[in-house]
């Protein structure tokens, strides 16, 4: 009997090993990421890292996560609807709370119906493949959030990248490529998130209408903070999406449209179908933060109020929203900075790629109307003395 030959099979990858191959990657590019723990504690406190620090990194802009009103809706609810709401809302999930804020949606965003998913990101993955299909064009913002894009690459329709916030180049795109396409749909962050500039919705949705296309924005960043839009521009935008988790001090997603729209999406967007309702307790607090959003117009409006101090002081372009980049550049020079800043009691975490493109690493300040304006005075002051900031703004 022929003996078998002795093959040498290359060594198995194993999974471990390839991670760990890849998160040396990640450390070469200095785009390593760690789950620092960050509690908190009064107002704009934190404890992290073994510091406490003044938190200007949150999305938290009103406070109204631990607003005391807030926190009761959401205490009550829990004692009497409890902890989970036990199913999808097309099961058993769907609790009478939904339907409140939904309306309560509704009728701030000045459209006919509005539909709660579990997160911004299930609404938007949701939300654009329930309206788009293979022969269909989609036409993003170059800048537009990452769920954003998974959802246009979900639906299957091809998709078309627009130059940040470039009219000109949209009108380019449409009168080239419109009329090969059945439907087409534009989307656009309303406020930009690592950004904090707004788009131009008057014209692009002059554009769409024009061309036979609809309008989405995104305003997880918005919610009448930025002006007196609490409205969205409804009159100009065919379906707009938000979260609850950042405003709101809450969590859960949301898009709100016309009857017919909203009806459609709830029977078609699959992470609506397939997902657990949120629980009621989070509804609740959901409820009870638009309330105070909608009539505490002042409290609304201060987070901008520091963000254009804030921007003033260091002569920066002056912010449109309370999200304040500053923009460095490689990815060290972030990561230094935002160590510098930490050393000086401020938590602003770097911002660097994927989540903003190559070579426009960053600091993202926000802002809440919970800072004092003698910390938001600190912190430019800090800013400025800083050889990394004297850098960028010579080289912007
Ligand atoms: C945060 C964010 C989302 C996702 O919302 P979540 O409720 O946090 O899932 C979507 N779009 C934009 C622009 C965001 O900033």
């Amino acid at each position: 009997m022929a003996e078998a030959k002795a093959v040498s099979l290359p060594e198995p990858l194993t999974i471990e090993t390839w991670a760990a191959q890849q998160l040396e990657q990640l450390t070469g590019k200095h785009q390593m990421r760690h789950l620092h723990e960050t509690v908190p504690l009064e107002g704009v406190l934190v404890h992290h890292q073994g510091k406490e620090l003044i938190n200007f990194s949150g999305n938290d802009y009103l406070g109204l996560s631990r607003h005391p009103d807030v926190v009761n809706a959401a205490v009550e609810a829990l004692y009497a609807y409890g902890a989970g709401a036990g199913a999808s809302r097309l099961v058993t999930g769907n609790h009478p709370i939904y339907s409140e804020l939904e309306q309560q949606l509704a009728r701030l965003r000045g459209t006919e119906a509005a539909l709660v998913f579990a997160s911004g990101y299930h609404a938007n993955i949701g939300v654009i493949p329930a309206l788009m299909g293979r022969n269909d064009l989609i036409l993003l913002d170059k800048l537009v959030h990452a769920c954003i894009l998974d959802g246009a690459r979900l639906s299957g329709a091809t998709i078309m990248r627009f130059n940040h916030n470039d009219v000109a180049h949209v009108r380019q795109l449409l009168e080239k490529t419109r009329s090969h396409h059945g439907r087409c749909l534009l989307v656009t962050d309303a406020v930009f998130s690592m950004d904090g500039d707004l788009a131009p919705v008057e014209e692009l949705s002059a554009l769409c209408r024009a061309h036979d296309a609809w309008l989405m924005t995104d305003d997880a960043h918005g919610l009448g903070l930025c002006a007196d839009d609490l409205d969205g521009k409804a009159h100009l935008v065919d379906v707009q999406m938000g979260t609850l988790s950042k405003v709101a001090g809450s969590f859960g997603g949301y898009v709100c449209a016309k009857r017919d729209v909203i009806n459609l999406i709830a029977n078609t967007a699959r992470s609506f179908m397939f997902s657990t309702a949120l629980p009621p307790a989070v509804v609740a607090a959901s409820v009870k933060s638009l309330d105070i959003i909608e009539f505490d117009r002042d409290w609304r409006l201060r987070p901008l109020d520091m963000a254009r101090h804030f921007s003033n002081r260091l002569g920066l372009a002056t912010a449109q929203s309370p999200i304040v980049p500053i923009v460095v550049g490689k990815s060290d020079v972030a990561l230094y900075a935002a160590r510098t800043l930490m050393q000086q009691g401020f938590l602003v975490t770097p911002i660097r790629p994927p989540t903003v493109p190559e070579g426009s690493a960053r600091l993202r300040v926000t802002f809440s109307a919970l800072h004092k304006m003698d910390q938001v005075d600190l912190l430019a002051l800090t800013i400025h003395s800083q050889p990394w900031f004297r850098e960028c703004v010579l080289s912007a």
